[in-house]
C-alpha cells in the first residue's frame, strides 16, 4: 500500500495540513509502483526534498490501459450517460472548490507560483474548467442528415476510448482540468501523466475523482519520466488518442511514436514566442501594465508569454521608462508572502536553462536594461529582465526562454510589425495595443497564431478555444472545440424503403 505525503503548512496565507497520496491511481485504487523505483519532489524556494513519489514503469501504463479499456467496455463510455456523467463532474468541481485554498498551497509549495496568483487563477480557472465541461456532458450531440425519403442518416459522437493525457509542470491543475474535462465529459476513459517536477496537486485531486464516485478505471494516474512512461503512452498500442503540452521536441517524439505504432489521434499545445504589439496610439499607462503581465505573469513561464515586444517608435522611450519602473517594482520572493508577485522558477533545470539564454543574449551584443541575475542564496529565484538592442537573429528574440525575461524592439509602420510579429515559427498568442479599432483588428486578423488579445493579454477563459497555429501545436482545447478532440464521428444508414431489384 502506497504512502501519504503530510505537509504541514505554517505561511502567511495558508496555514494547515494537507495529505497527498504518493502512488499511482489504476483501475480505482492506489498502488505502488511495480518498479519500486521512486522520484524526488524539489521545493523550487529552497532546492530541497519535499517528499518521493511512486515512478511508474512501463508494466504500470499495461495495467492502467487494461484497467481503463476495462471500464470504457463496461461502467464507462457509452455505459455511463450524459446525465450521470455530468453529475460526477459537478461533483469533482464542488469537491475542488471546497478544497481550494489547499490545491493553491500544493501548487505554490510544488511549482514556485504564489499561493495568491494560484489561488485566484490556476485553481479558480481549473474547478471553472471542469463546471463548465460538466455543463457539456450531456449535450454531445450528433447530427440528423437528409439523403433521401427512403433513408434515414444520423450521426453519432462517440467518445474516442482509452485517452493519454501528458500534462506540463507550468500549470499543473489547470493543465489536468484542461485535459480531463473534454475527455471525461464526453466518457472517454483517461491516464494521465503529471509532469514529475509537479505532481502534488494531480495526485491530491486523483482522490477527489475518487471520493466523487467516477467507475474504476475511467480515470487513472501514472507519475513517471517522459522519456519512459510518456514515450511508452505514446506508442501504445491500447491507447486510441494521446494530448500533450510541452516543448515542440518532445510534441515531435509524440508524432513520431503515433505514427510508428496505431495512429493515435495526436494534439500538440507546444511552445510560443509570442508578440505584443503597441501601437503610438495605445493607452500607455494600460499597455505598461499588460505587457508586463503578459510576459511576468507565471514567473514568464507560460506557452501564451509576450516574450517579444514591439514599440512604436513614436513612444518608444516613454513605454521604456514605465517598463522599466514596473518591472524593479516586481517583488520576487517567497510564494506564500503575500506582498510577491513572482517565486522562484520550477526547477534547477529551467533556472538554469533561463541564465544560459541570459548569457547567449549578453553574448550576442544585446543590452541588459534591468534584471539579468539570479537572486538569492536558495532556490531558483531570477531578476524580471528586459533587453533592448537586439537583432533578429539572437537566439533570445527567436526562442522560447520560458522565464522571466523579454526584448523589446523599436518599430516604424503596421505594415512592418505584421512581418516583425510573424516572423517566427511559433504562432501560439499575441497581444495588440491600440485605441483605434480598426487598426487594431486589421492587425489582430494578419498575425498568425491562434489567439490574439486586444489590449489584454494572457487571459484565458473554460469556453474560449485555445491552440496553436505553425509550430505552436495540432488542434485546439478549451470551448466547444475540445470534444471534438475526444469524440469519434459515426454515419448510421438506416435503409427506410429503398429495395435492390
Ligand atoms: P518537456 O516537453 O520535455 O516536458 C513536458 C512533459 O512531457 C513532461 O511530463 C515530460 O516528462 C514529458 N515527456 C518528456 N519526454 C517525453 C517523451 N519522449 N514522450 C512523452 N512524454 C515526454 O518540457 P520540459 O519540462 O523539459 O521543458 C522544456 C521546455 O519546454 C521549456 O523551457 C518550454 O520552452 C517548453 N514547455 C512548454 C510548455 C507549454 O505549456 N507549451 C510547458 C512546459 C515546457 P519529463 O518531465 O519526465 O521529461
Amino acid at each position: 500500500m502506497p504512502e501519504t505525503y503530510v505537509h504541514k503548512f505554517d505561511t502567511p496565507t495558508f496555514k494547515g495540513e494537507i495529505s497527498v497520496p504518493l502512488g499511482l491511481y489504476i483501475d480505482g485504487k492506489w498502488v505502488d509502483g511495480s518498479s519500486g523505483n521512486k522520484i524526488d519532489v524539489i521545493n523550487p524556494s529552497n532546492g530541497k526534498l519535499i517528499t518521493k513519489i511512486t515512478e511508474g514503469s512501463p508494466k504500470d501504463v499495461d495495467l492502467a490501459v487494461a484497467a481503463a479499456q476495462k471500464a470504457f467496455d463496461t461502467t464507462w463510455g457509452l455505459h455511463k450517460n450524459g446525465f450521470e456523467r455530468a453529475r460526477l463532474l459537478q461533483k469533482l468541481g464542488d469537491l475542488m472548490e471546497q478544497n481550494a485554498d489547499k490545491l493553491a498551497a500544493l501548487e505554490a509549495l510544488d511549482n514556485g507560483k504564489t499561493f495568491n496568483w494560484a489561488r485566484t487563477t490556476d485553481i479558480d480557472h481549473s474547478i471553472r474548467c471542469i463546471q463548465y465541461y460538466a455543463g457539456w456532458a450531456d449535450k454531445i450531440l450528433g447530427q440528423t442528415i437528409e439523403t433521401s425519403e427512403a433513408k434515414l442518416v444520423y450521426v453519432r459522437h462517440e467518445p474516442i476510448g482509452v485517452v493519454a493525457q501528458i500534462i506540463p509542470w507550468n500549470f499543473p491543475l489547470q493543465m489536468m482540468a484542461w485535459k480531463i474535462g473534454p475527455a471525461l465529459a464526453t466518457g472517454c476513459s483517461v491516464i494521465l501523466k503529471p509532469s514529475e517536477f509537479t505532481p502534488l496537486t494531480a495526485l491530491f485531486v486523483a482522490q477527489l475523482i475518487h471520493e466523487a464516485g467516477f467507475p474504476a478505471g475511467s480515470f487513472n494516474l501514472i507519475n513517471g519520466y517522459g522519456h519512459v512512461v510518456g514515450q511508452v503512452l505514446a506508442e501504445h498500442n491500447g491507447i486510441e488518442k494521446i494530448a500533450f503540452t510541452g516543448s515542440t521536441l518532445v510534441g515531435r517524439k509524440i508524432m513520431e511514436a503515433s505514427s510508428k505504432s496505431n495512429l493515435k489521434k495526436v494534439t500538440l499545445e507546444l511552445g510560443g514566442k509570442s508578440p505584443s504589439i503597441v501601437f503610438d496610439d495605445a493607452d500607455l499607462e494600460q499597455a505598461v501594465k499588460w505587457a508586463a503581465f503578459g510576459i511576468y505573469y507565471n514567473h514568464g513561464q507560460c506557452c501564451c508569454a509576450g516574450s517579444r515586444i514591439f514599440v512604436h517608435e513614436k513612444i518608444y522611450d516613454q513605454f521604456m521608462q514605465r517598463f522599466t519602473e514596473h518591472t524593479k517594482s516586481l517583488k520576487v520572493g517567497d510564494p506564500f508572502d503575500p506582498e510577491v508577485y513572482q517565486g522562484p522558477q520550477v526547477s534547477q533545470q529551467q533556472y538554469d536553462r533561463i541564465l544560459s539564454y541570459i548569457k547567449s543574449g549578453k553574448e550576442e551584443g544585446a543590452t541588459i536594461v534591468t534584471g539579468g541575475e539570479p537572486l538569492g542564496q536558495e532556490g531558483y529565484y531570477i531578476q524580471p529582465t528586459i533587453f533592448t538592442d537586439v537583432k533578429p537573429s539572437m537566439k533570445i528574440v527567436r526562442e522560447e526562454i520560458f522565464g522571466p525575461v523579454c526584448v523589446v524592439i523599436k518599430f516604424k509602420d503596421d505594415d512592418d510589425i505584421v512581418a516583425m510579429a510573424n516572423d517566427t515559427i511559433y504562432g501560439l498568442a499575441a497581444s495588440v495595443f491600440s485605441q483605434n479599432v480598426t487598426r487594431a483588428l486589421s492587425t489582430a486578423h494578419k498575425i498568425r497564431a491562434g489567439t490574439v488579445w486586444v489590449n489584454t493579454a494572457n487571459m484565458l477563459y473554460p469556453q474560449v478555444p485555445f491552440g496553436g497555429y505553425k509550430q505552436s501545436g495540432i488542434g485546439r482545447e478549451l470551448g466547444e472545440y475540445a470534444l471534438a478532440n475526444y469524440t469519434a464521428v459515426k454515419a448510421v444508414q438506416v435503409n427506410l424503403h429503398l429495395n435492390l431489384s
